[in-house]
């Protein structure tokens, strides 16, 4: 298993729900690599079927998810790649 899978117990990282039976978590980009997201650990979160495809191509911060994640989020978000998004 992944080790961003393993930090959220197998569990969907938005939602909290464990797969359900044939379902595979995704391995989700915080910040896509369409938007200048890196290829890293700290840049993947497991995600559900029904959030990767929620989420799309958006970022976090543009989507309505959790506190945590998105002051993480803005911390390591550089000006540049903030104001592309607006
Ligand atoms: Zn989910």
């Amino acid at each position: 298993m992944e080790p961003s899978v393993e930090r959220f117990q197998g569990r969907c990282a938005y939602c909290g729900l464990p797969p359900r039976p044939g379902e595979v978590l995704e391995q989700d980009h915080v910040v896509p690599l369409s938007r200048g997201g890196a290829h890293s650990e700290e840049n993947i979160l497991p995600a559900c079927d029904t959030c990767n495809v929620r989420k799309s191509d958006r970022l976090i911060v543009e989507w309505r998810f959790g506190k945590r994640i998105a002051r993480r989020h803005h911390k390591t978000t550089s000006p540049r790649l903030r104001s592309k998004t607006s």
